[in-house]
């Protein structure tokens, strides 16, 4: 028996806003979801960043199946030889530069910040922290506190101490890392500001100022990386090599896995005083490692990453309207602006009742994002485009 009630999605699972989606999903294929009704549903934001093959990906589902035959989850992190977590550690390894050899696998993306962050104030003994002001790092107690939403952070204070802001993307405000801090931590691509786009400059002088302070980079590709931004991270678009990569979201194919990784030597301090630096119960688990290491694969196979700007100009020369005040994009990943709040709240809702989802952004309101499966066809585009631009005419 299949449940879809409101009543009980509403008064049995916790809210967390006022103005759920309340969209009832029996399936989803593709780019697509279906509701118990046979509606279909276009999903033009991958589940925020996460399904970046598609939905259900044949290769991905028989990775998960093959897996399934052999066992779940047996120990803690750390302890047994897995096969399955073996084979995506190597492969992370050889897709990835020589320094970030070593992969720590969590279950989520701000559980990667956490480990991140605890392992560059190990590593280094020092405590500062250095964010960005309007990042977003995630929603346990230590990401919230190097994240820059005031808004989101007001209620939970005391939050980590040591913890300074400065401006994404500003040359000037570089100066605040110092030989007192322990890590410098951003996101390569601002994704909840609405799609930032760093200099490549900017980032190379973060890289230098980094080096010349003995601070650790910390760059969180959860939602940008994985082929996102049309190379499979994005720091490779500027030159530079983080000390500490995140990844999450997309990494999975669709179940929940997230990761930092580092060299070997940073990472070996995780070991020793104290033992157990950081510690997980189900972080590797095989089924999700064979799900992350068959996403890497289709991304790989299918050459995704050599359609991603081609389809990403494509989007951006069908919504040039007289009502877009702005866009912001890398490969697939948009931040579409207009005058106000209200007119993307009326936008957003004409294009999901017409059977097209696009969504928010958690610091900026004025925009709607579009990052939609690195597989949709031109067709695809080309259809949804449509209802977008219809959705932006009646609003
Ligand atoms: N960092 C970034 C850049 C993100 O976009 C997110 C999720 N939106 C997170 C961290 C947190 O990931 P999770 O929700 O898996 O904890």
């Amino acid at each position: 028996m299949m449940d879809y009630s409101p009543e009980v999605f509403l008064n049995n699972i916790a809210q967390t806003t006022p103005f759920p989606f309340l969209i009832p999903v029996e399936r989803a294929e593709g780019i697509y979801l279906y509701t118990p009704e046979g509606k279909r549903y276009t999903d033009l934001i991958s589940g925020i960043a996460v399904s970046n093959i598609g939905h259900r990906h044949p290769h991905v589902i028989n990775a998960i199946q093959s897996q399934l035959e052999k066992h779940l989850h047996v120990m803690v992190f750390g302890e047994y030889i897995q096969s399955a977590s073996n084979r995506l550690a190597k492969k992370l390894t050889e897709l990835l530069p020589p320094s970030l050899n070593c992969t720590y696998f969590v279950n989520s993306g701000t559980e990667a910040n956490e480990g991140a962050l605890k392992l560059a104030k190990r590593f280094t003994g020092r405590t500062e922290i250095i964010s960005c002001r309007k990042s977003y790092h995630g929603s346990t107690h230590g990401s919230m506190s190097v994240s820059g939403n005031e808004i989101k952070k007001y209620a939970f204070r005391p939050l980590l101490p040591d913890v300074r802001f400065i401006d994404f993307n500003k040359m000037e405000e570089l100066e605040a890392i110092t030989d007192r801090t322990a890590c410098v931590i951003m996101e390569t691509i601002q994704g909840d500001a609405g799609v930032r786009v760093p200099s490549k400059s900017y980032m190379k002088a973060v890289r230098k100022k980094c080096d010349e302070t003995g601070t650790l980079l910390i760059l969180d590709e959860i939602q940008c990386g994985m082929g996102r931004t049309g190379t499979l991270f994005a720091f490779e678009q500027f030159d530079i090599v983080p000390d500490i990569l995140t990844i999450a979201k997309a990494f999975g194919g669709g179940l929940p896995i997230g990761a930092f990784i580092a060299d070997k030597n940073l990472m070996q301090t995780l070991t020793h005083d104290p033992m157990l630096g950081h510690i997980t119960t189900f972080g590797g688990n095989p089924v999700c490692c064979a799900s992350a290491l068959a996403t890497l694969e289709v991304i790989e196979k299918e050459k995704l990453l050599d359609q991603v700007e081609k389809k990403g100009k494509l989007i951006e020369n069908l919504l040039k309207h007289p009502l877009i005040k702005e866009v912001r994009r890398i490969g697939l990943m948009f931040a579409i602006d207009f005058d106000t709040q209200e007119r993307v709240e009326k936008i957003v809702k004409y294009a999901m009742d017409k059977g097209v989802i696009t969504f928010w952004f958690l610091s900026h309101p004025n925009s709607f994002r579009i990052a939609p499966p690195l597989t949709i066809t031109e067709e695809e585009i080309k259809e949804s485009c449509q209802v977008i631009v219809e959705a932006i005419d009646r609003s």
